[in-house]
């Protein structure tokens, strides 16, 4: 398949436009996701269509803890990856992507539409565990069917593409979570081969359109763990995205190519702290022997309005249309 986004330049050169590297190919050569190649003068996909993983998750996997709490979404996530971060803890389908003709099945916007109206309990389709950037081509007239069938779409992604391609996707896409690795360019070019200013350009775009917006943040020892940078992004987004926007402060595993140990959980409670004097609703992910910083609590009356054990999820002060049951604060979640 032709891919959607790039243009043509002499020589039979090609320029992808679909995300801030802008790869520029020679006829034979591929993009740095290795999903988009140069066939004599056309950039082609080495992914078209193609599902690596699937599956019926809760929505508080994704993570989204204010988007349909209790839910479940219809996931799905191809091969390849515009960054190359070093941890990546899905590395196997980010990091290796199978040649166009592996023979690998071509999977249409209908067949996966059609599935998610067929499972039971399923809300929608997200579209995650590789990055979904470098499956626009189905994600997009997936997203915009489903959204014809009533659909939810839930984008999870590192944030990284450009303008163009993103507003295309705010009008269909619902909800999103984007992760945040750290607030500091040199991170982000030596640990990921990205940058940071676009991601942060992108979350204001989505706020700013009025999308549901979650934060992820995985916190790695030694890496991205500094207090003074973390209270840096902290500020950041209680001044640019607001203080309601919900942030996932993760626990790190090692994985991929980083051997660092996990996060120690005193730090996670730590940064979380910090986080909560900015913001309203700061969450600890990935720690699984613990409910702490899993619950959502009222900020304006201090009430438990849900309730998390692992992805047990409990909706408990929270009317239908995701206000406080007590104090009315809200919304808080979205419901319908
Ligand atoms: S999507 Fe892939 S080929 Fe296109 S600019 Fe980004 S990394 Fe390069």
């Amino acid at each position: 398949m032709e891919a959607l986004y790039y243009r043509q330049l002499e020589n039979k050169v090609v320029q992808c436009t679909l995300c801030p590297h802008e790869c520029k190919l020679k006829s034979g050569s591929i993009g740095i996701c290795k999903t988009r190649y140069n066939d004599n003068g056309v950039m082609k996909l080495t992914n078209s269509g193609v599902i690596a993983s699937s599956g019926l998750d809760p929505i508080e996997k994704k993570p989204l803890y204010h988007f349909f709490p209790g839910s479940k979404i219809y996931s799905i996530g191809s091969y390849g990856c515009n960054m190359k971060c070093s941890f990546c803890q899905n590395y196997e389908i980010s990091q290796y992507v199978p040649d166009g003709n592996s023979g690998l099945k071509e999977n249409l916007p209908q067949d996966i539409v059609n599935k998610a109206l067929f499972l039971p309990q399923n809300i929608g389709i997200a579209y995650t565990y590789n990055e979904p950037t470098v499956f626009f081509e189905l994600m997009y007239p997936t997203a915009k069917l489903a959204k014809s069938k009533n659909l939810k779409n839930v984008m999870v992604s590192n944030g990284y593409i450009n303008p163009d391609p993103l507003h295309e996707l705010i009008d269909i896409i619902d909800a999103f979570n984007i992760d945040l690795k750290a607030f500091n360019n040199e991170f982000y070019r030596k640990q990921t081969g990205g940058k940071l200013v676009p991601v942060l350009r992108n979350l204001k775009a989505i706020k700013k359109n009025g999308n549901h917006l979650e934060i992820s943040f995985l916190v790695i020892p030694n890496l991205n763990d500094s207090t003074h940078e973390a209270i840096e992004m902290f500020k950041w987004i209680n001044e640019m995205l607001g203080s309601d926007t919900p942030l996932h402060i993760n626990r790190y595993y090692p994985a991929y190519k980083l051997n660092e140990p996990p996060t120690p959980p005193e730090k996670l409670i730590e940064l979380r702290e910090y986080a909560m004097q900015y913001l309203k609703f700061v969450y600890i992910g990935n720690l699984h022997f613990s409910d702490i910083g899993t619950n959502t609590v009222c900020p304006s009356c201090n009430t438990t309005l849900i309730e998390r054990h692992g992805y047990n999820t409990k909706i408990k002060m929270v009317d239908s249309k995701g206000y406080c049951k007590i104090c009315g604060y809200g919304p808080i979640v979205v419901l319908s």
